[in-house]
């Protein structure tokens, strides 16, 4: 960090240098679209130069131009554990000497699968490399088994890129919409006739499921899920909205909670575990891998064993159980399990935020809803005296006032999630020291508003 002259008030850090992100920024730009490989980064609603980091330790980001970052994204979900933890490092130095990608099967698949079955409560899983991945091998799986072709998504939930899935659909998708125009499909390339496949409904609204269902229940294989909603910033599901989507299931209907920021995160069985939910199918992804590249799905074995070589619906990959990622995974869901502890940890750190930012704002006089569990907050910056629940109730967030915010607390070394419809995700590295800064910066932010 640059240290400000004397004559430059404390409070109001200068900001820090971004000269060698700027570089590294438009050298990508030339070389990539937008600069980056994952929309969000590109820092697109909040304005600014993203920073390219240089490395990550605990807690902390450190960006090219050597400026140090407390970190709320941890990679946007997996990094439970903080950056760079030792038994994760050396589980995979460890892989790394056995060599990388064998293209045949290996143990590290088979004590994931079976620490994965154990904790959850699946009968049989499948790895494979990203949360996309999972839920499109999911959705093809209920479809196989069911033998019907219509699924069902809620509005403003985010299951990853497939094609039917970008409909109606939440994270980068949210605040992209200068660029495609409002619509579902939620993007360029989705042909309608596909979209069409694909039937939506109201997030929190037990009856409107309820009535889809009488009138095409028949006709639907799945029915897909955020338990705990991060990808419209945090929702949180009512018990009327989780029974009605077990009611699904009586109607043949394949319940498919999609856990891939959730899982493992919220507890060790996820917001299955939290919330008692029973779906057919659960998607993994972010912590299952370790901060690696892994994806999975699995569940009720009379429908996972559909998928091929055991049965009719054929899903492959090249590097799918890759044995440096279960090694990574394998370390961190051995840590989450052997520190029973922490998932309270986090809770309560994340609740001391929740409470802290909601303080600040109000002596500031700045609109704020915190919304939070477990360790996923999402401070959305609207007065909302009945609560938000749906999308709808998200969507007249200040995102102006959010991007303001934003820019002051990274000035002083403070990384939000770069827009105002994600979760950020705290870790067992954020102590009190962190915290305390965290609000500093916070309280500092408010003031510029
Ligand atoms: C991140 C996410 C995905 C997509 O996972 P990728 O690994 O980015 O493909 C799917 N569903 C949910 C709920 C997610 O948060």
């Amino acid at each position: 960090m640059t240290t400000p002259p004397s004559s430059v008030p404390t409070d109001v850090p200068l900001p820090p240098s971004t000269t060698q992100s700027e570089g590294l920024f438009a050298r990508a730009k030339a070389v990539t679209p937008g600069g980056v490989n994952s929309p969000v980064r590109a820092f697109r609603s909040v304005g600014g130069t993203p920073r390219f980091i240089r490395e990550a330790h605990g807690a902390y980001l450190t960006d090219a131009d050597g400026t140090r970052y407390v970190d709320y994204i941890g990679s946007w979900g997996p990094m439970i554990l903080g950056h760079d933890f030792p038994a994760v490092r050396n589980a995979i130095q460890a892989a790394l000497l056995r060599g990388t990608s064998f293209g045949a099967p290996g143990e590290g698949e088979v004590e994931l699968a079976e620490l994965v079955t154990r904790l959850t409560g699946a009968e049989r899983v499948r790895f494979v490399n990203s949360g996309t991945e999972a839920t499109m091998s999911a959705l093809r799986l209920a479809r196989g088994f069911t033998g019907r072709n219509f699924i069902l998504k809620f509005r403003g939930n985010y299951h990853g890129h497939a094609d039917g899935l970008l409909v109606e659909a939440g994270s980068g998708l949210l605040t992209n919409a200068d660029a495609l125009g409002a619509a579902a499909p939620s993007s360029a390339g989705v042909p309608a006739e596909y979209a069409a496949l694909t039937l939506v409904s109201e997030y929190n609204d037990p009856d409107a499921l309820d009535a889809l269902m009488q009138e095409r229940g028949h006709e639907i294989a799945a029915v897909i899920f955020e338990p705990v909603v991060g990808n419209a910033g945090v929702l949180i599901p009512t018990p009327e909205f989780l029974a009605a989507l077990h009611r699904v299931k009586d109607r043949g209907v394949v319940l498919i909670a999609d856990e891939v920021m959730t899982g493992f995160r919220l507890s060790l069985n996820g917001a299955t575990g939290l919330l008692g939910l029973q779906p057919d199918l659960t998607c993994w992804g972010k912590i299952i891998g370790g901060g690696l590249p892994v994806g999975a799905y699995g569940g009720r074995a009379e429908i996972m064993d559909f998928v091929s070589p055991q049965g009719p619906v054929y899903q492959a990959g090249t590097l799918s159980g890759n044995p440096l990622a279960m090694a990574a995974g394998l370390a961190t869901l051995r840590e989450l399990e052997a520190d029973p502890e922490l998932y309270a940890r986090l809770e309560a750190y994340t609740t001391q935020l929740a409470a802290g930012l909601k303080d600040l704002a109000a002596k500031a006089g700045v609109p704020l809803t915190v919304n939070h569990v477990g360790s996923m907050l999402t401070a959305f910056f609207v007065d909302a005296p009945g609560g938000i629940r749906t999308y709808a109730q998200a969507a007249p967030s200040d995102t102006k006032a959010f991007a303001a915010w934003f820019q002051h607390l990274l000035a002083r070394g403070i990384y939000w999630a770069p827009s105002q419809f994600e979760s950020i995700f705290v870790s067992a590295a954020h102590t009190d020291l962190e915290l305390n800064a965290t609000l500093e910066a916070a309280r500092g932010a408010y003031k510029e508003l």
